[in-house]
């Protein structure tokens, strides 16, 4: 079988795009489709607040405002994490506040009191737009100019991470975009042979 394609004619350029975007790193280091932040998956959202927030709504495990609020059986509220994790570290169903052990389970807080936290006012940590409800956010970074996406190619080996509205301008000079027509497995054997040592 041939290949129609010259592909010793980019190797340069492919080998310039390596060295400046090393690949595989790009999903990792993107941030959190939800909260904008980039953290661990397993751990609380990060929000950045433009608003004052009353103490009311602050959780008292991570004094944030409460995410997923959800109450214990003697009426107070935490995030969920929060609680799932005091839970699972004292080993026994104790409130963190009262230290009053419980029996049943905690649940979710009520409809009214997670809208009233959702609608507490976040900055995007992107585009810096400041008066966005929180449980609007992850709609916002949908479409956000600044939010970082991977390029197209990534999974063939472009670890270009670019802003939204710049998406274009990289592939006009993405080496990948070059090669897009070539299959896949021709070029996972050529970015093989560039990135072994000379
Ligand atoms: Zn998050
Ligand atoms: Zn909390
Ligand atoms: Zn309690
Ligand atoms: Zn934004
Ligand atoms: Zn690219």
């Amino acid at each position: 079988m041939t290949c129609a394609i010259s592909i010793p004619s980019i190797t340069s350029s492919l080998r310039a795009h390596l060295t400046q975007h090393p690949a595989a790193v790009a999903m990792e280091r993107l941030p959190c489709s939800s909260c904008g932040s980039t953290h661990a998956p397993d751990s609380q959202h990060v929000y950045n607040y433009s608003q004052e927030v009353a103490q009311d709504f602050v959780c008292s495990i991570c004094l944030m405002p409460f995410v997923e609020p959800y109450d214990t059986p003697c009426k107070h509220t935490f995030c969920k994490s929060c609680i799932v994790q005091a839970i699972a570290a004292s080993k026994k169903r104790t409130c963190p506040l009262d230290n009053k052990e419980f029996a049943g389970e905690v649940t979710e807080a009520s409809v009214v009191f997670r809208n009233i936290v959702n609608d507490l006012l976040v900055e995007c940590v992107h585009c810096h737009e400041r008066a966005i409800k929180r449980g609007s956010l992850a709609d916002h970074l949908r479409t956000c100019p600044r939010f970082p996406v991977p390029c197209r190619h990534h999974q063939r080996g472009c670890g270009a991470v670019i802003h939204r509205a710049s998406v274009d301008e990289h592939l006009n000079q993405c080496s990948y975009e070059e090669l897009r027509h070539v299959r896949r497995d021709n070029l996972t054997v050529f970015a093989r042979t560039r990135s072994a040592p000379s």
